[in-house]
């Protein structure tokens, strides 16, 4: 992602201490069907796969149902109420779980938090319910009936995985007001009633059944929905025959030109995407975002036929949510649909780990950089310069295996590594690709990988593993062994061979120098301001005082709240003395205090991919190959 915040989740370091003033951070987050686990009837305990804890199961369930409840009177509580309806036939313990996390948004989150208010009924008649695990009911039903559980959720997370309330407007996402059976199948169907507002809105990627009612086949697709309520602006186009809706919030927010420029790039990435899997596998697609002056950089959160966006403010009309648009969509292909077998199904009570979430990620990354160039949104000089950002970005960060860097974002490790797996990973697929198409003389790509995994994995209703990945690469190019190149690079941290590899695509890297000024501060900015996370051992920041814990007011000036604060600065001090006097202004303990640093430079290497004019034949078609989404046949 360019120049932005990269993120499954809200929180981004906006600045990494390696890479200062480097730029806004954009983050990318990100559904399916489990047979997990035994029926057991009654309350008794079964094992689900994978797992060393035993969890209680729940009493069958039928004729599930929920009701979302939203009008002006909650939304002045800033709250939503959830109820869910379902008929028992006796009276064995009924088991609910919420879930701890939404998936692509890779922590665990303990939506239960936010619940109050829980109560059940049968026939009018309160039931018994205490809890089973911080996440997880059980009530006692009087015998068989119709039961009805219902709970108020606080609804004020400005956060793509979570709920948030406006006095006009609610994002939902189902993982956190649905409710399920702890143990049974998630293959249920259910419906969800939304009580709200005569003339507010609703938009959801699910299925409707009636004005406010709408339905999903089983609990993976209920939860991989959320929901729009209330009012905001909402038009719709067909692309390559498919309907697409755009909804933003508030209304107001992105109108006329830019508004057309989104479309124009829907219009021109969604198709060259289909392309790379030969099918669009929704029927509609909703692009849903909201527009809060509160909101540090930007987000986006993939579901199988929708996205859920939240910008901040100095990103709208900007190219970088463009890149953000291409990667979610390519999403509803690449992990939504396809995906690393240690997520499939998921599962909602624990975190999923994977190695492999550099190809969900970063891979989804590069065919984000694809689908803008073969579709014109970009021009090749365009994807060169989005490509050496990458490169400089990994550059300047720890080596870090790209395996190991998807494992632990699920901790969000604090040395600046946290979202590697996003530039690196799409470097990784460039690389591949390259590779691929020269092993192959350009009669197969990447483009290969990605469809034939689709169609034998998810299209068979399962994930896919490293060995079946490792094995399609080395089935499009030809038999090539890459054995050794994961060795190196992916499960290990050796630099990335660029200077073996790119001239094979006729393409060179060549690198800049820059003495940049610095401070040496690490920030992760949320709504409550731009929290410092690190000071670099011997820096300027260190030696003026600033400690990790301090809210960063300004530095030199700027206001931190800027998403362009860091620009700035440079472009101040760029000539200014080594040793010029930086004010930083840190709020601590509730005082605001002015510290002074010593201005530093701190030279980075910035890269930049080239064309070689003296390429080969060969190199040229691969290049070429790359750009347009062709091969040689
Ligand atoms: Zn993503």
């Amino acid at each position: 992602m360019a120049a932005a915040r990269r993120r499954e989740r809200l929180l981004q370091p906006i600045l990494s201490p390696y890479q200062p003033f480097s730029r806004i951070s954009i983050s990318m987050r990100t559904k399916v069907v489990p047979a997990l686990l035994p029926l057991v009837i009654g309350a008794l305990v079964g094992t689900s796969p994978g797992s060393a804890q035993t969890v209680a199961t729940s009493a069958p369930l039928t004729d599930i149902r929920y009701e979302v409840t939203f009008t002006r009177a909650n939304a002045e509580r800033r709250t939503v109420s959830s109820a869910m309806t379902f008929t028992v036939g006796g009276n064995a313990p009924v088991i609910l779980s919420l879930p701890a996390w939404t998936p692509g948004a890779y922590e665990i989150d303990n939506f239960a938090r936010n619940v109050s208010n829980f109560a059940a009924e049968e026939t009018g008649a309160s039931l018994s319910w205490d809890k089973l695990d911080p996440d997880t009911w059980r009530v006692r039903p009087h015998g068989a009936g119709e039961v009805t559980v219902h709970f108020d959720y606080e609804a004020d997370s400005l956060d793509n995985a979570n709920t948030w309330a406006r006095p006009d407007f609610l994002l939902f996402n189902g993982t956190n007001l649905f409710l399920y059976p702890q143990g049974r199948s998630f293959d249920f169907p259910a419906s969800v009633s939304v009580n709200t507002e005569a003339g507010w809105k609703i938009v959801t990627g699910m299925t409707p059944r009636g004005p406010h009612t709408f339905s999903a086949t089983n609990y993976h697709d209920l939860v991989d929905m959320p929901f729009f309520v209330g009012q905001f602006d909402v038009d719709s186009a067909q692309i390559a025959n498919h309907w697409v809706r755009f909804a933003t919030y508030p209304s107001g927010s992105i109108t006329g030109g830019p508004r057309v420029a989104v479309w124009e790039t829907l219009k021109r990435v969604i198709p060259v995407e289909g392309n790379v899997f030969g099918e669009i596998p929704w029927t509609s697609y909703s692009v849903m975002q909201i527009a809060d002056a509160s909101y540090g950089g930007g987000s986006g959160l993939e579901h199988q036929n929708s996205h859920v966006d939240i910008y901040g403010p100095g990103l709208l009309g900007t190219p970088v949510i463009m890149s953000i648009y291409a990667h979610e969509i390519f999403h509803s292909w690449n992990v939504k649909r396809l995906r690393p077998a240690d997520m499939y199904p998921y599962r909602y009570d624990q975190p999923q780990p994977t190695g492999l979430l550099w190809i969900s990620e970063g891979i989804t990354d590069y065919y984000a950089d694809l689908a803008e160039v073969r579709g014109g949104v970009i021009d090749a000089p365009g994807f060169y310069s989005a490509t050496g950002e990458k490169i400089s970005e990994v550059a300047a960060l720890p080596p870090t295996a790209l395996e190991d860097a998807s494992l632990s974002t699920w901790i969000h490790p604090r040395d600046g590594t946290e979202y590697i797996y996003y530039p690196k990973g799409s470097l990784a697929g460039l690389l591949l690709d390259i590779m691929i198409r020269d092993a192959s003389n350009n009669k197969r790509s990447l483009d290969d990988v990605m469809r034939d995994l689709y169609t034998s994995d998810y299209k068979n209703n399962r994930g896919f593993t490293s060995d079946e990945w490792w094995s399609a690469v080395s089935r499009a190019a030809n038999g090539k062994s890459f054995t050794d190149f994961y060795a190196r690079y992916i499960d290990g941290r050796e630099p990335f061979p660029y200077d073996a590899v790119f001239p094979l695509a006729g393409l060179r890297l060549a690198g800049d120098t820059l003495n940049e000024p610095r401070v040496g501060i690490g920030t992760v900015q949320d709504s409550s301001g731009v929290h410092v996370t690190q000071v670099v051992p011997g820096s300027s920041a260190e030696a003026a005082g600033v400690q990790p814990g301090d809210l960063l007011v300004a530095v030199g000036g700027f206001n931190a709240g800027d998403p362009q604060w860091s620009e700035k600065f440079r472009a101040k001090y760029a000539h200014a003395a080594r040793g010029s006097a930086v004010p930083i202004v840190v709020r601590r303990d509730g005082r605001d205090l002015t510290l002074s640093a010593q201005l530093n430079f701190v030279p980075r290497v910035e890269s930049r991919l080239i064309e070689d004019p003296r390429a080969s034949a060969k190199a040229r078609r691969i290049r070429d190959g790359l750009i347009h989404g062709v091969t040689t046949q």
